[in-house]
């Protein structure tokens, strides 16, 4: 089975990639489905993540409040190293299982979408590396756009993560994602055909 790991920042369009992929027939996992399945209640992620960062991260009805997790993080690094040393673990174990069950029923590729793909340092559990690519205006406009944020509001979300020509620079394939929808989806089944079936 073939592992395509499809990255990209933010907003530049890897959920729309793995929609079209998905119709082309591409089994996709999502990895930020599974990291919020790895923290339900009753996993041991959860009871690790409470014990580390207290009951105050729980949500009314025992769930992991992202939210408050996240500015915990946002403003402490060590916090946000103690989390991941909990939560990429068993999220790593999750995909690896989802991706042994798509081996034994045959599926001949699967995608993997990770916004952090390279960041996790989960490139090495992939047979490729598909970067999505947007300019950094075209993001810009594409995260005010969705988020309704302003455009400085939107600067800082991308200062915060790795620069897109960085990630760019680590993909075996660079879809460009910069034109209209229907130029992508064009795109995408050209790449698609060369590796589909
Ligand atoms: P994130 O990781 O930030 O959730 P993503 O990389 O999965 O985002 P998408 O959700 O696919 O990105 O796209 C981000 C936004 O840009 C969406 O509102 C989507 O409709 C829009 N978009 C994606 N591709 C294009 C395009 N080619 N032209 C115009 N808008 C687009």
């Amino acid at each position: 089975m073939n592992i395509i790991g499809l990255t990209g920042g933010i907003a530049s369009g890897k959920s729309t990639v793995s929609r079209i992929l998905e119709r082309l027939g591409a089994v996709v996992i999502d990895a930020d489905q599974l990291a919020r399945e790895a923290v339900m209640p009753g996993t041991s992620a959860h009871r690790s993540i409470v014990a580390a960062f207290g009951e105050g991260i729980l949500l009314p009805d025992g769930a992991i409040d992202r939210k408050a997790l996240g500015s915990i993080i946002f403003a402490d690094p060590s916090a946000r190293k103690r989390l991941e040393s909990i939560t990429h673990p068993a999220i790593r174990e999750l995909a690896e299982r989802h991706l042994a069950e798509l081996r034994r029923s045959g599926v001949p590729v699967a995608v993997y979408m990770a916004a952090l793909l390279i960041e996790a340092g989960a490139t090495d559990r992939v047979d490729e590396v598909w970067v999505v690519y947007v300019d950094r205006e075209t993001q810009v406009r594409r995260v005010m756009a969705r988020d309704g944020l302003s455009r400085s509001e939107a600067e800082q979300r991308l200062a915060a993560q790795m620069p897109m020509e960085e990630k760019a620079a680590r993909g075996q394939v660079v879809i460009d994602n910069n034109g209209t929808p229907e130029e992508l989806e064009r795109r995408i089944e050209e790449i698609w055909s060369k590796i589909g079936r």
